[in-house]
């Protein structure tokens, strides 16, 4: 293969393996909630609105693709005010759980298809997505329907900050 179609083909792969990672660790999250709750749950792909409405049992997933927020994805319960701080606590942590059981799979993928580049490059993409959602911080503006919040990592702190808080009565 020479250097121009292994550009594209990297290129193709990340066009791909980007959405579908994001999409995987927002599952995670799901997964928890359906898991754990009794409650319902919605998943919103690209930008705020809805345009493609797809219903799974106590899962729905809502779609609105717009070039300016290609790759925002989030979820929604029904009332978080009602979950237990364990439930919480599984339910934000579920993300990056699936982003690194995802890098670690495409890590056993490369080593067992002859170290086939794909997978390579989609052990490193997850792993930064499981960094990028576990270390405190907030996400990126250009993140979609994300932008602005506080990740993973930030709301699993705020969550023992308010637990060390006598004062905090508050249900979650
Ligand atoms: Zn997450």
């Amino acid at each position: 293969m020479d250097a121009l179609s292994e550009i594209i083909s990297a290129l193709l792969w990340l066009l791909i393996g980007v959405p579908v990672g994001l999409a995987l660790h927002e599952f995670g999250h799901a997964i928890m909630i359906l898991l754990l709750t009794k409650q319902k749950v919605t998943f919103q792909f690209g930008a705020q609105g809805t345009k493609k409405e797809i219903h799974l049992g106590r899962l729905a997933i809502l779609l609105h693709f717009e070039p300016s927020a290609p790759f925002g994805c989030r979820y929604h319960l029904e009332n978080y005010a009602a979950l237990s701080r364990q439930q919480v606590f599984w339910i934000t942590v579920g993300g990056p759980i699936a982003s690194l059981l995802l890098a670690i799979l495409c890590g056993v993928l490369w080593l067992t298809t002859n170290r086939i580049d794909p997978w390579r490059g989609l052990v490193v993409l997850n792993f930064v997505a499981f960094l990028y959602s576990s270390i405190p911080g907030h996400y990126a503006k250009w993140q979609g329907v994300q932008g602005g919040f506080p990740n993973d990592g930030l709301q699993v702190a705020q969550l023992f900050q308010r637990k060390k808080d006598k004062n905090d009565v508050s249900p979650r």
